[in-house]
């Protein structure tokens, strides 16, 4: 007998536990009439629990443990802001004054205004912000209601080990969730982009969002498991099942002791080949992420990020701020910041990228293409990584550059730039390393020539494969002829370190192929001695690496090149990885 709870896996991982149930819904509330000569004592009420909110949430950041990221914090600060705001403070007292109902009410009412507003708008990520409105209207009317937050400090024992079901989670709850030892959580509400969902792949807890489960389907106390690969909790099932979870959660734990134990050795093979393995990153918390994996640096900072999911551009002051927020973080370790990739799959929501269609993004005003087109977009951004250059280890990398012309332009930008900033008497470090990234097939065959003029290059697999083999790589339809190993783009990619060494100019690797421990031997017999991958997956390439002999891969990995054979190749890639 079996019976499953299915919904989007947001944080991967095993949880074996007990349901506790928190929170179901949003509170019910009725309508009650004021008299008039009471109207100003229920604005008094409303006015207390405001204040009781804030104490509350002040006590959540004030149990924050100090290592916890800066978003997290973000988080909390946000909704201490939002009990300042005049639509949920002012606007529900009018509406006690005006309508003279009770503050639950006019809570409501105003809640369910505001929800109206966000459901209109087009942004998702926006649209999102709706929870924290609901969060802190829940949390008002819990406190007007007498009823305690679930993340009451004494519900601890009740929590150890315990797998959360909730109708929805904040982020300042999953903190403290997770700080009194839950093993994971299901909510009922909630997608891939919450803050909540992030928190948890930071946070490392194995969690499923959007299950749309009832109340009916789950009690306190069932034992439950919770697959957050596989997006689904199982509520019924029999001792096979159990066990074979089991050995799975056992296997994950050992494998990732085992691989914390390489955390802090450095990346060399087995006949001495030092080889550097850094960290990409999007968000600030996968840079902490990377430092626990013991990264060397941040070889891909994906800057673009920093311009998704909102409605207008942040300016190099903001961008300043953000790149000299991860320099601190990164504590002396160096940092790669790519400039934006912007276009094709990566919209901004503001002018003016997405004011252009094109008939073909994926080819069309995308990255550095884009930026040498809107100069109003591209100079903030020079000027901020070049200032962040002054405090740290920073280097600035080009994104899908793809003829001399455009390198030319680009190089001639960044001089003018630098005249501007040592005009304005603002620091900078002149000697900044600029480098590219080869992405574009007529880029890596005439890789020497971007070799000549840039301080390093690094080759981003995962739009080298999508150019050179023609094949969209967000389209479903055509993934099956996504292929690292096809032979043209091996060829490629060995033209490119082959070029860094004739011109001595180091040649790293960031797309998702260095990440894959399945290459990684691969790589190194081609002669890439420097990796930039997923923090997540660090670990199992540095243990790669130490398990490998250069003298061994290199006969090997030659018969690989020369080969054209696919079948030939994956045979003697088994071979290349059993040695
Ligand atoms: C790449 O193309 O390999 C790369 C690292 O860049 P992105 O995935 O951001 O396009
Ligand atoms: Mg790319």
């Amino acid at each position: 007998m079996s019976a499953t709870i299915s919904g989007i896996g947001i944080s991967h991982g095993i949880a074996i536990g007990k349901v506790h149930r928190v929170d179901w819904g949003e509170v019910e509330v009725h309508e009650a009439a004021i008299p008039k000569e009471l109207v100003e004592d229920e604005v008094a009420r409303f006015h207390r629990a405001v204040r009781t909110a804030r104490q509350q949430l002040k006590a959540i950041r004030n149990s924050i443990p100090e290592n916890t990221t800066a978003d997290i914090i973000d988080f909390i600060d946000t909704h201490l802001l939002m009990l300042e705001d005049t639509l949920l403070t002012a606007a529900p007292v009018e509406l006690i004054r005006q309508r003279r109902c009770n503050a639950e009410w006019a809570l409501k009412s105003q809640r369910d205004a505001l929800a109206q507003v966000f459901d209109e708008m087009d942004d998702p990520y926006l649209r999102t912000r709706k929870d924290d409105v609901d969060h802190i209207v829940t949390r008002l009317q819990r406190i007007l209601l007498g009823e305690g937050t679930h993340t009451d400090p004494q519900d601890d024992d009740q929590l150890r080990g315990a797998i959360v079901v909730a109708h929805d989670l904040t982020p300042a709850e999953t903190v403290l969730l997770h700080h009194q030892g839950i093993a994971g959580f299901v909510t009922e509400s909630g997608g891939p982009l919450s803050h909540t969902a992030i928190l948890a792949r930071s946070l490392g807890l194995p969690a499923i969002v959007g299950t749309h489960v009832t109340p009916q389907q789950i009690h306190d106390g069932d034992a439950v498991i919770l697959d957050g690969a596989r997006g689904i909790l199982l509520t019924e099932y029999d001792d096979t099942t159990l066990k074979e979870y089991r050995r799975q959660q056992r296997q994950q734990q050992k494998r990732r002791s085992e691989l914390k134990g390489l955390k802090d050795k450095p990346a060399v093979t087995l006949d001495g080949t030092r080889i550097h393995l850094l960290a990409n990153v999007e968000l600030h918390e996968d840079v902490l992420a990377a430092r626990r994996a013991g990264a060397e640096g941040i070889g891909l900072y994906r800057s673009e990020f920093l311009f998704m999911n909102r409605s207008d551009i942040p300016g190099e002051e903001e961008q300043l701020q953000q790149y000299l927020s991860v320099v601190k973080t990164l504590k002396g370790l160096p940092i790669t910041i790519r400039t934006l990739d912007l276009g094709s799959d990566k919209e901004c929501g503001a002018e003016p990228p997405s004011e252009h269609i094109s008939p073909n993004p994926a080819l069309g005003l995308r990255a550095i293409r884009l930026c040498l087109k809107y100069a109003d977009l591209f100079r903030p951004q020079l000027r901020a990584i070049l200032r962040a250059s002054a405090k740290g280890q920073v280097s600035m990398m080009i994104p899908m550059l793809s003829s001399a012309q455009e390198l030319n332009e680009v190089l001639t930008l960044i001089e003018e730039v630098k005249e501007e900033l040592h005009r304005e008497r603002l620091a900078f470090d002149r000697n900044m390393p600029i480098g590219g990234m080869i992405e574009v097939p007529a880029a890596a065959l005439s890789a020497g020539l971007f070799a000549r003029k840039l301080d390093f290059l690094s080759i981003g697999t995962n739009d080298l494969i999508q150019y050179t083999l023609a094949i969209d790589r967000i389209d479903d339809e055509v993934t099956y002829l996504y292929d690292p190993l096809h032979p043209a783009v091996l060829r490629l990619i060995k033209m490119v370190i082959d070029a860094g060494q004739q011109h001595d100019v180091p040649v790293s690797m960031c797309g998702e192929m260095a990440g894959d421990p399945r290459y990684t031997r691969l790589l190194l017999g081609m002669g890439l001695n420097d990796f930039s991958v997923p923090p997540t997956s660090l670990l199992e390439v540095k243990n790669v690496i130490h398990k490998s002999l250069m003298t061994q891969l290199t006969p090997v990995v030659n018969d690989i090149l020369n080969n054209d054979d696919p079948e030939k190749i994956s045979e003697l890639l088994v071979i290349l990885n059993e040695m």
